[in-house]
């Protein structure tokens, strides 16, 4: 069986699918592998280190795509490099076949199988799999770290001969697993943190934290949805929320927003006048920039002076770690290669509720039944 790394093609994408400490497992089964050149050097694997390693190294990019039997990528590939995939090769990455199911219409019909590291379930048995909190640890951390650095002040309280600074506040919307991250991060770096989520359980982990949880009272409904993730919310219910951030934006030093409803854009939890009513110099990192942004104002991809308030909405910030980015991808990606790589040969078996949950397609047609139906959206509007 022939595997294959590609350099990643995305602008400003520094990961990769498999570093060199991972192959150990794969070559030991016989498993050829060629990565291409180049493929980890953003992630600080050199070519030598993935020949060390047991694979081959070329900068033919065409002949990998028409050997690889597997393919593990970061982001999905582009039509053109789908339209040279070997038939019936099985591709594994962040796919997003809920945000942008049409780009993968090219790869479905050469056919391959497709798994996207979104749609692994969240069950105890595929927690070493789970992609999606491994990018979310990196960019919680990361947001607050870039946050630090462009605020013109001091995250600790000092206590000094020329006076007593106060610590920054910070205010995290959003605690799933970038918020906690982001408030751990803060935490350390002696901000007073404050956080906001739907989900009433995100309070307690909030606190373990040594952060104010802040609840708004929404009526009893419910939100959460499948899977520890959040429900999509009214309108009604999301005003509620609103209103608290307007104001507790006003007093915070550093806002660090984060909240996501899966397949669905980004709740818009901060009006226009919530950051006109920001300090000047303080600092809102919108983290649900690749999914619309939280903030009315975000422009995804760029960072915007308003008022004196640095708004950043980035739109890769793993990508800013991609040492360690990578090496927490490659090893999900690895615990999940393992379900379907038996003794040095693909087994795909659809009855396992993991590969079932991931498969966003299989011989030519979607098996996952919120993409089919999404696919078939997109294909009738084309
Ligand atoms: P996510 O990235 O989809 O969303 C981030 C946060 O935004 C969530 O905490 C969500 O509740 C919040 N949010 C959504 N809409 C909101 C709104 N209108 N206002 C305020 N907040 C809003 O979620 P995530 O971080 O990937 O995961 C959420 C939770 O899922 C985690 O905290 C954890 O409890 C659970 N989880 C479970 C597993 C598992 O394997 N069982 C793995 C990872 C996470």
């Amino acid at each position: 069986m022939f595997l294959g790394i590609l350099k990643e093609s995305a602008a400003g994408e520094t990961r990769v699918a498999l570093l060199p400490d991972s192959l150990k497992t794969l070559r030991a089964q016989d498993i050829d592998i060629t990565v291409e050149a180049g493929a980890g050097s953003a992630s600080g694997a050199s070519d030598t280190a993935y020949i060390e390693a047991g694979a081959q190294v070329t900068t033919d990019r065409d002949s990998i795509l028409a050997q690889a039997d597997l393919l593990p990528t970061v982001n999905t590939l582009p039509a053109h490099d789908q339209a040279k995939l070997k038939r019936r090769a099985v591709v594994v990455g962040f796919l997003r076949p809920l945000d942008a199911p049409g780009e993968l219409v090219t790869a479905i019909a050469r056919p391959t199988t497709l798994f996207s590291m979104e749609l692994v379930p969240r069950i105890s048995r595929a927690q070493s799999m789970d992609a999606l909190s491994s990018m979310a640890t990196v960019a919680g951390y990361k947001a607050v770290i870039a946050a630090a650095d462009r605020l013109p002040r001091l995250f600790p309280m000092l206590m000094t001969a020329a006076g007593t600074i106060p610590p920054a506040r910070v205010f995290v919307i959003g605690a799933g697993v970038a918020g906690l991250q982001a408030i751990a991060t803060a935490r350390r770096l002696g901000a007073v943190v404050e956080a906001y989520d739907v989900r009433a359980a995100a309070g307690e982990q909030v606190r373990s934290l040594g952060a104010k949880f802040l609840d708004v009272d929404l009526g009893g409904i419910a939100t959460e949805g499948g899977g520890g993730y959040a429900a999509e919310l009214t309108e009604e219910a999301l005003d509620r929320g609103r209103d608290l951030i307007t104001k507790t934006a006003a007093h915070s030093d550093v806002v660090i927003t984060t909240a996501q409803v899966p397949g669905r854009p980004a709740p818009r939890l901060i009006r226009g006048d919530a950051v006109e009513a920001m300090r000047p110099g303080s600092v809102l990192v919108d983290l649900a920039a690749p999914a619309g942004g939280n903030c009315e104002l975000t422009k995804p991809g760029v960072t915007q002076d308003i008022g004196g308030v640095t708004l950043l909405a980035p739109m890769n910030m793993p990508a800013e770690i991609p040492v360690h980015a990578s090496q927490l991808y490659a090893r999900n990606i690895l615990n999940f290669l393992a379900l379907i790589v038996k003794k040095g040969a693909l087994s795909v078996d659809l009855d396992d509720e993991v590969l079932a949950g991931a498969c966003v397609a299989h011989e030519g047609r979607p098996v996952n039944p919120r993409v089919a139906k999404l696919l078939e959206t997109t294909l009738s509007t084309k």
